[in-house]
């Protein structure tokens, strides 16, 4: 039987492209987003389907813990497993933290980081009875360094990596494998929102001058949901050109 892979905030953008990714490697793919419109003017869904596996989307919002637990049922349902969960679904709201309105820091730790409890529990007691699977969380270097004007964004995803660790731990003796990336400036539709001021400054300090593709985050997802990172649990991989040293 085929393994099925997870993906949240799959319609565009990173998720999209590890989708695609995992579907080329054999995967059948549960695509997720918050609605279907996100899905309307893609065709990610047939992209995945033309490597020869099943894809489908479950419309869910990961923030929220009971559609958590329709998302996983309905995928249990429709593929018989979860072998792979990519927490890829993630937002900004960002702001100086003198100026940042409480609604814009809950927002950002609620799609951020409660979404990846819940997944991680949920469909993480799914591979606790399969005794099998691989979880790989997408951080960011705003979780390792800071960034101004991201203090939301940069405090979820630094419980992302401390979470990580934490399920890493509990969940390694059940043959269950969890890790995270921490991808630096990649051009996305939520990188497109920077101004050319802020984009320009990004570049100065990349040591390899130049932005990030999504298909460079999708090769580092493939390996961590295959046999040959089977000995790597509760690391966080830096993709970021060399950001930070
Ligand atoms: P994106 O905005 O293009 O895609 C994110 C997707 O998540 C969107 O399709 C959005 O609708 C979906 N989403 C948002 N809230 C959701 C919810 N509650 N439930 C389900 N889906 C939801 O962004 P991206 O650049 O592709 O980012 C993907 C991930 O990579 C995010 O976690 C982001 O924080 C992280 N990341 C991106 C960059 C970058 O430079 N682009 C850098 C570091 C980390």
């Amino acid at each position: 039987m085929s393994r099925t892979a997870i993906i949240t905030g799959s319609s565009r953008g990173i998720g999209a492209q590890i989708a695609l990714r995992l579907a080329q490697d054999g995967f059948n793919i549960a695509l997720n987003d918050l609605n279907e419109t996100m899905f309307e003017n893609n065709d990610i869904a047939a992209q995945c389907r033309a490597c020869k596996v099943e894809a489908e989307i479950f419309c869910a919002d990961v923030s929220k813990y009971e559609a958590c637990e329709e998302l996983v049922k309905a995928v249990k349902e429709r593929f018989g497993t979860i072998d792979v969960l990519v927490n890829n679904a993630g937002i900004t709201r960002d702001g100086l933290t003198a100026r940042m309105t409480e609604e814009q820091y809950d927002l950002v730790i609620s799609v951020n980081q409660k979404s990846v409890f819940n997944l991680m529990k949920l469909a993480g007691n799914v591979m606790m009875r399969q005794k099998y699977g691989k979880i790989i969380n997408v951080a960011s270097v705003a979780g390792l360094y800071g960034n101004p004007g991201q203090i939301n964004y940069a405090a979820s995803k630094a419980a992302v990596i401390a979470m990580t660790k934490t399920v890493a731990k509990e969940l390694g003796s059940r043959n269950i494998n969890v890790n995270a990336i921490a991808p630096g400036f990649i051009e996305t539709p939520m990188t497109d929102k920077l101004t050319p001021e802020q984009k320009a400054k990004m570049l100065e300090v990349i040591a390899m001058r130049r932005y990030g593709k999504v298909s460079e985050i999708s090769g580092a997802v493939s390996f961590l949901a295959s046999e040959d990172s089977s000995y790597i649990t509760g690391q966080t991989l830096e993709i970021s050109g060399g950001l930070a040293m």
